[in-house]
């Protein structure tokens, strides 16, 4: 911004149409902020659904459960602009029961139709220190009787830094109803080895940044296999995110990669188109030849 801003002091012209986008952008934040407090209780949530293939078995059984936000002025708003307005302005807490409570429904809803899927769902920082959430959690799965081993809570590392010793409480409690965890956008934060090995988590999603042009001889690759080779001796199953080239499931598959995520085997779809996809005899994009 501040490049843009020093471009365009040099021309008074630019300068007032820097202005005037600025505060565009500022209004339309602002505006968010205001509405995002009403959206959960006006029916403006969704719930999608994106595939989360199991490389090993060839077979689609859990998916990532990403928050939608259908505006009714500003169409559909994506998380990446308005989870971080929630966050800094404390709606998250707000969002994040919406989003529990709307999957142990679905999942309640499934299970009536005979269809089982393991859903992973986005955790926020702030959640991480709030004490309360495991027994919210655990009145919620009885009063839906979802199965604790259905629900994945993805965290990020840097939720777990801002205060370890909360955030390490807060995660053994939800161990403790059997809720599985994850670490979502790994190697992108700055967490330690001995942070992960203190954290009670099974799973680890390595950051897409590394997957979305992964080939054989890049620096990503490098990074993704060691990663790959470091979870697996830590006990942790690996799902690589963000994977939109059958070249680079291939790569996965052959370094062993548990689980692949990513516009190659689906983006993220509503309830109904979600629940239709997974009935559909799948043909997944892996190699056949291991
Ligand atoms: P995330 O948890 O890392 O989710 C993965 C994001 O990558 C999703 O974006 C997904 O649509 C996108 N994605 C998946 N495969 C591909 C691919 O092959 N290529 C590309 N380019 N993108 C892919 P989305 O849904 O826009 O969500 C963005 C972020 O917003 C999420 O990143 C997560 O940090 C946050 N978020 C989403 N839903 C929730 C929620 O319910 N609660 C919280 N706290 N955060 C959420
Ligand atoms: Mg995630
Ligand atoms: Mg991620
Ligand atoms: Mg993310």
């Amino acid at each position: 911004a501040r490049i843009a801003m020093q471009d365009a002091a040099q021309q008074p012209g630019r300068l007032q149409l820097y202005q005037q986008g600025r505060d565009a952008a500022q209004q339309r934040q602002i505006r968010l902020i205001r509405d995002l407090r009403h959206a959960a209780a006006q029916g403006q949530l969704l719930l999608h659904y994106q595939p989360k293939l199991d490389i090993r078995e060839g077979l689609v059984r859990q998916a990532e459960a990403l928050l939608r936000w259908q505006h009714p002025q500003l169409g559909m708003v994506s998380p990446g602009e308005f989870i971080p307005l929630a966050e800094h302005t404390g709606s998250i807490q707000l969002l994040s029961a919406w989003v529990i409570e709307e999957a142990m429904r679905q999942l309640q809803e499934w299970d009536g139709r005979g269809v089982w899927v393991q859903l992973s769902l986005n955790i926020s920082t702030t959640d991480l220190l709030d004490a309360e959430l495991p027994g919210r959690v655990g009145a919620l799965l009885a009063r839906y009787r979802v199965a604790p081993e259905q629900l994945i809570f993805e965290i990020t590392e840097s939720g777990v830094m801002l205060d370890p010793e909360r955030a390490l409480q807060v995660l053994h409690g939800l161990r403790g109803y059997g809720i599985g965890l994850s670490v979502d956008d790994f190697g992108t934060g700055y967490s330690s080895l001995a942070q992960l090995k203190r954290m009670p988590v099974q799973e680890l999603k390595i950051d897409q940044s590394f997957i979305r042009e992964l080939d054989d001889h890049s620096e990503d690759s490098v990074i993704v296999r060691s990663t790959i080779e470091m979870s697996h001796s830590l006990g942790l199953k690996v799902v690589a995110e963000g994977v939109e080239l059958a070249s680079g499931l291939d790569l996965l598959q052959r370094w062993h990669c548990d689980t692949a995520q990513g516009y190659l085997i689906s983006r993220p779809l509503a309830a109904e188109a979600f629940e239709a996809w997974l009935a559909q005899p799948y043909r997944s994009p892996l190699a056949k030849v291991h």
